[in-house]
């Protein structure tokens, strides 16, 4: 049975008062008898020395003596001869009784002295107290009285009630102090422990009582300074792991911590991201049930065995190709151990070998056209064509526009590196954009018009930004460029102006449009909708030879370059709109 702490606090100091007051009360009782039988005994003495001196023998017989003893004083009186033959007794025929010479009184009257003794008395069966002394007259025989203790036993008695009574009521007293005294330790033990848990459990802004500043106070006091110190320290590691778990979110690899059943103990976003789930499970997950890679888990596995690192090349995405490299590294400690998982995505660096590759495969391509023909026409000539008086001119020509072709190439891509490069900057002024585009139409309206198109600048009023005069007015360039270059009849109409913060520009054709298909590949380098028409078309409308399939790629890269936009609307047979927003300001 468990006793609450109350109980307990009770239970041994009550045992203890009880204890003490039960022995208190017997020895007391002891003490008020012995008291009570000196009292007695001394007058006993007194009386029967009194007897002995005065008793005689009357006719040869102790009887009347002990006769009149008894009457005058109550007492039993008894006479012994010199050799415990009982002579008289006032209570019992003395013929009758034993030989009381080796009674303790008896023995020393014998000698001469006074004898005292308590007993029960075989031949009465009361407790007497006993008191002989020898006779003064024959010394040979002794003289006892005995008196009841019947009075004695009453008056201890009545003594022990009230002692008894006395120590009842203190030890209910008492009782009732430390009933008081223990509950009110326990409460206090009680608050302290619910203080203690909350403190555990974390709870803000607890506190425990330090008053009154004995023992309990000062173990509140010690609770108050655990918890600030607890504090502290929580404080610390919530900084260090919300720093730890920063540093994880921003990782551009994938990092898991796997515990030693391989559930998750933390993954973050980025792994989430790599392994296409929306967010990162909870702790505790099973980890196969959230990466269904079977590799992972065997690298997990194998590194546990080995002990050591295992790195691998993974593809973990069903969906796409792409590379991953998987790095299981155990992190020690008892067996299974947990593991670190970290999973670096190498199809960027994949998608941009590639592109280099493709890019300079592309240039090769496109150097290649115009240096085949203009070394096949120099040879010509060189081989007797220029003897050939009709064709030399027209061979000639072809050259010329080969050079031109490689020229506009080189030129295209010196601007597109120069865009790329990474400490590229804009170099910017106020100017008009509306007096810009005029400008670009100026350029252009000359071959327009001998083609019969029609180039118009909506009217309206200055837009004034500040950017890069140059850079924009190549991108402008380009796009109108394209614009009458891709359009058979009809118009090319340039529209400027501002809405809000924005500046914008479109040049909308009534050209032969792009197909659907096409619409999100136009601005990538080298990419033509129509290659034989782009290559063919273009130089013999504008001395700037065109048809890099670059002119677009160069647009982005500028107005992404001043914070702007470049969008494309198209409809086959009806035209095409390309639309330009830049910031008006500095950003
Ligand atoms: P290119 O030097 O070949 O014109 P661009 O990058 O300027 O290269 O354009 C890419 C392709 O987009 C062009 O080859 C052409 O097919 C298409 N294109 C560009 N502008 C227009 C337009 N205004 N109308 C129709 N097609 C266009």
């Amino acid at each position: 049975m468990r006793l609450s702490l109350r109980a307990r606090l009770l239970v041994v100091p009550v045992i203890v008062v009880v204890g003490a007051v039960g022995l208190l009360t017997v020895l007391e009782h002891g003490a008020q008898r012995r008291w009570l039988l000196e009292h007695e005994s001394e007058t006993l003495v007194r009386l029967t020395r009194e007897a002995a001196r005065t008793a005689e023998v009357q006719a040869g017989s102790w009887q009347p003596a002990t006769d009149s003893l008894e009457a005058r004083f109550g007492l039993r009186a008894t006479v012994i001869a010199g050799d415990g033959r009982v002579l008289a007794d006032s209570r019992a025929r003395a013929r009758e009784m034993e030989n009381h010479g080796q009674r303790d009184e008896m023995r020393a009257a014998l000698r001469g002295g006074v004898g005292l003794a308590v007993r029960r008395s075989r031949t009465v069966g009361e407790e007497f107290l006993y008191c002989a002394v020898p006779m003064a007259r024959d010394s040979a025989a002794v003289l006892r009285l005995a008196q009841p203790l019947v009075m004695v036993q009453h008056l201890s008695e009545s003594l022990t009630r009230l002692s008894v009574a006395a120590a009842s009521l203190a030890l209910l007293a008492s009782i009732l102090v430390l009933a008081y005294v223990s509950g009110r330790f326990a409460l206090r033990l009680r608050r302290l422990q619910v203080v203690a848990r909350r403190i555990g459990q974390g709870e803000p802004g607890v506190r425990a009582t330090e008053s009154p500043d004995d023992d309990l106070g000062q173990l509140g006091r010690a609770l108050n300074e655990m918890r600030a110190e607890l504090d502290t320290r929580v404080e610390a590691l919530r900084r260090e792991r919300d720093d730890r778990e920063r540093i994880l979110a921003h990782m551009s690899d994938g990092v898991a911590l796997l515990d030693g059943a391989d559930r998750v103990v933390h993954v973050n976003h980025r792994f989430a991201e790599l392994l296409d789930a929306a967010r990162p499970p909870e702790s505790g997950t099973p980890f196969t049930a959230f990466a269904r890679i079977p590799e992972l888990a065997e690298m997990v596995a194998e590194s546990r065995r080995a002990g050591r690192t295992v790195s691998r090349d993974l593809k973990p995405w069903a969906t796409r190709a792409g590379t991953a490299r998987g790095t299981v590294t155990p992190l020690g400690g008892p067996a299974p151990e947990p593991v670190l998982i970290v999973l670096h995505d190498l199809s960027q660096g994949e998608a941009l070998q590639r592109m280099r590759q493709d890019f300079v495969a592309n240039v090769s391509h496109e150097l290649r056209t115009p240096l085949t023909s203009l070394r096949g026409y120099a040879e010509t000539l060189l081989e007797g064509g220029l003897e050939d008086a009709e064709n030399r001119e027209r061979f000639v020509r072809i050259m010329r526009d080969g050079a031109v072709r490689l020229q506009a190439l080189v030129e295209d891509l010196l601007a597109l590196a120069e865009l790329e490069r990474p400490d590229a900057t804009l170099r910017r002024e106020s100017f008009d954009l509306r007096a810009l585009a005029a400008e670009q139409l100026e350029h252009v309206r000359e071959a327009a018009t001998r083609a019969g198109l029609e180039v118009v600048l909506e009217p309206g009023p200055g837009v004034l930004v500040y950017a890069d005069r140059v850079r924009i007015s190549q991108a402008l360039a380009n796009l109108v460029v394209n614009a009458v270059k891709y359009t058979e009849r009809g118009s090319v109409r340039l529209s400027v102006g501002r809405d809000d913060e924005m500046v914008w520009c479109a040049v909308r054709d009534t050209g032969t449009g792009i197909p659907a298909e096409d619409l999100p590949r136009v601005f990538e380098r080298f990419y033509r909708v129509d290659k034989a028409r782009s290559r063919e078309g273009a130089p013999t409308r504008f001395a700037r030879g065109t048809g890099t399939g670059l002119g677009l790629s160069i647009v982005k890269h500028v107005i992404a370059m001043h914070g702007g936009e470049v969008s494309v609307v198209s409809r086959i047979g009806s035209g095409t709109t390309f639309r330009f927003e830049i910031p008006s300001g500095p950003r």
